[in-house]
C-alpha cells in the first residue's frame, strides 16, 4: 500500500483564503482584525517563525504589529507591553514568540495575556476550556491536525483508536483532548512509555509530536492507519524532516502528512483563524434591523 498524502499546504491555502474573505468583510466595516506578535531576543528560528506569521497575516488582510525587543528586555517591561496590548481595542490576538530569554518566565508572560486575545491557545484558561469543552482558543498545531483529519472525512473518530506520541502542553496534551472531543479512544505516549510500537500498532490514527527523527517506523504502523507528523527536525543533509520515517511508513499507512508541507502550514493557518474569530467576537456583526411595519 502507498499512503495518500494529506496536503497541508493546499489545505492551509484554502483556509487562509476563507480567512481573507471574512477579514475583508470586517475591514469593510472599519474593524480590521489585528494580531500583535512580540519577539524578544534574536533566536534565529524564532525570527523565521515570526516573519512567516507576519507575512501570512498580511496576505489574509489581518493587520499585524510586530514588536521586536532586545534580549535584555526585563520581565516587568514585557509584562507591561502585554498589558498595553490587552487594553488596545485594535489588537484581537497577542502572540509572544517562545522561547523567551532565560531571565523571563514564559509561563508568567503567557498567563498575563487576556484569554480573549490568547490566539496561540497556551493560556491556562484556554487549556481548561478545551478540557471541559467550553469555547476558547484552541492551540494552533493540534487544531490544524484536527482540520487535516476533517479534510479526509475523519471529523468524527468514534470507534477509532488514536495514539499521540508526546505530551507537551502546546502539542501532545491539547492534541489528546481534541481527539477525545472527536470521540476517539486516546492513548498518550511519552519518553516513559515502555513499548511504543506495541501502542502505535493498535492505532487507527497516530500523531507524532516528539522532536526526534525516525521515532515512528513502518514496523510500528498498522496497515491503513492515518499518520500525522508534527515533528520538525533536520536530517543529515540539514533538510527539514519530521519524526516519522516517511519513506518507510508511507508504504504501510493509509494517509500521511509530509514534512515540510504538512502540519507546519496548518499551524499558521489556524493562528489566522483564531485571530479572525477573536475579532469577530469583539465586533459581532450587527443584527439586521427588523423590517419596519407598514402603517
Ligand atoms: P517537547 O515539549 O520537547 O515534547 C516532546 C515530547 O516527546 C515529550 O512529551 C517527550 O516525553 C516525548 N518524547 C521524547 N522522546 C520520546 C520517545 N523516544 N518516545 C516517546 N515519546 C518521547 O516538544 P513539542 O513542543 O511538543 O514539539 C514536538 C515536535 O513538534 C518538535 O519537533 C517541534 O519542533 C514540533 N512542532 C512543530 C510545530 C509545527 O507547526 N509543525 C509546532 C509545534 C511543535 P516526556 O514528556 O516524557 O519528556
Amino acid at each position: 500500500m502507498t499512503a495518500q498524502l494529506i496536503d497541508g499546504l493546499a489545505l492551509s491555502k484554502a483556509t487562509r483564503a476563507e480567512v481573507a474573505q471574512r477579514a475583508a468583510a470586517l475591514t469593510a466595516q472599519g474593524r480590521q482584525p489585528g494580531l500583535a506578535v512580540v519577539l524578544v531576543g534574536d533566536n534565529p528560528a524564532s525570527q523565521v517563525y515570526v516573519r512567516n506569521k507576519v507575512k501570512a497575516c498580511e496576505e489574509a488582510g489581518i493587520r499585524s504589529v510586530l514588536e521586536k525587543y532586545d534580549a535584555s528586555m526585563t520581565e516587568a517591561e514585557l509584562l507591561a507591553r502585554v498589558d498595553a496590548l490587552n487594553n488596545d481595542p485594535s489588537i484581537h490576538g497577542i502572540l509572544v514568540q517562545l522561547p523567551l530569554p532565560k531571565h523571563i518566565d514564559d509561563h508568567k508572560v503567557i498567563e498575563a495575556i487576556a484569554p480573549a486575545k490568547d490566539v496561540d491557545g497556551f493560556h491556562v484558561a484556554s487549556a481548561g476550556a478545551l478540557m471541559v469543552g467550553e469555547p476558547g482558543f484552541k492551540a494552533c498545531t493540534p487544531y490544524g491536525c484536527m482540520k487535516m483529519l476533517e479534510s479526509i472525512g475523519m471529523a468524527d473518530l468514534k470507534g477509532k483508536h488514536a495514539v499521540v506520541i508526546g505530551r507537551s502542553n502546546i502539542v501532545g496534551k491539547p492534541m489528546a483532548m481534541m481527539l477525545l472531543a472527536a470521540n476517539a479512544t486516546v492513548t498518550v505516549c511519552h519518553s516513559g512509555t515502555a513499548d511504543l510500537g506495541a501502542m502505535t500498532r493498535q492505532a487507527d490514527v497516530i500523531v507524532a509530536a516528539v522532536g526526534k527523527r525516525n521515532v515512528l517506523t513502518a514496523d510500528m504502523v498498522k496497515p491503513g492507519a492515518v499518520v500525522i507528523d508534527v515533528g520538525m527536525n533536520r536530517n543529515d543533509e540539514g533538510k527539514l524532516c519530521g519524526d516519522v520515517d516517511f519513506d518507510g511508513v508511507k508504504q504501510v499507512a493509509g494517509w500521511i502528512t509530509p514534512v515540510p508541507g504538512g502540519v507546519g502550514p496548518m499551524t499558521i493557518a489556524m493562528l489566522l483563524v483564531n485571530t479572525l474569530e477573536s475579532a469577530e467576537r469583539a465586533h459581532p456583526v450587527p443584527a439586521s434591523p427588523a423590517p419596519s411595519r407598514g402603517r
